[in-house]
């Protein structure tokens, strides 16, 4: 499960965070996950979890922001977001579009304890 290795890498990142702010621990932790990053919301909380354990995030409460995704189109040159699967230019029909938003997961805000 992919998950695992994600929540490893965002408690790396917690962590460094939480030392280079003096602090002693993470008290909050918000991620945003696109809809189409391939990450399952409930696998990453579970994930979350199980690994934070012994790391400086373990009372954090840990909350999750899904982003809709948002795509640019070559042809028109709009911005639309995506429902449903439904990946075509609502404004002129072209399939020709890259996407902007919605692809990724990043640690949107932490709260540090001090
Ligand atoms: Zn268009």
């Amino acid at each position: 499960m992919h998950e695992f290795s994600i929540v490893q890498s965002l408690l790396e990142l917690i962590e460094k965070n939480v030392k280079e702010n003096n602090g002693k621990a993470a008290s909050k932790v918000v991620v945003e996950i696109g809809k189409i990053s391939g990450v399952e919301p409930h696998l990453l909380e579970m994930a979350f979890n199980t690994f934070k354990e012994n790391t400086v995030a373990h009372n954090a409460e840990f909350i999750i922001e899904i982003q809709e995704v948002v795509c640019l189109c070559r042809n028109c040159n709009s911005e639309f977001s995506v429902e449903n699967y439904n990946f075509i230019c609502p404004y002129c029909r072209s399939l020709d579009f890259h996407i902007i938003k919605g692809r990724d997961m990043f640690l949107k805000s932490l709260e540090v304890e001090l």
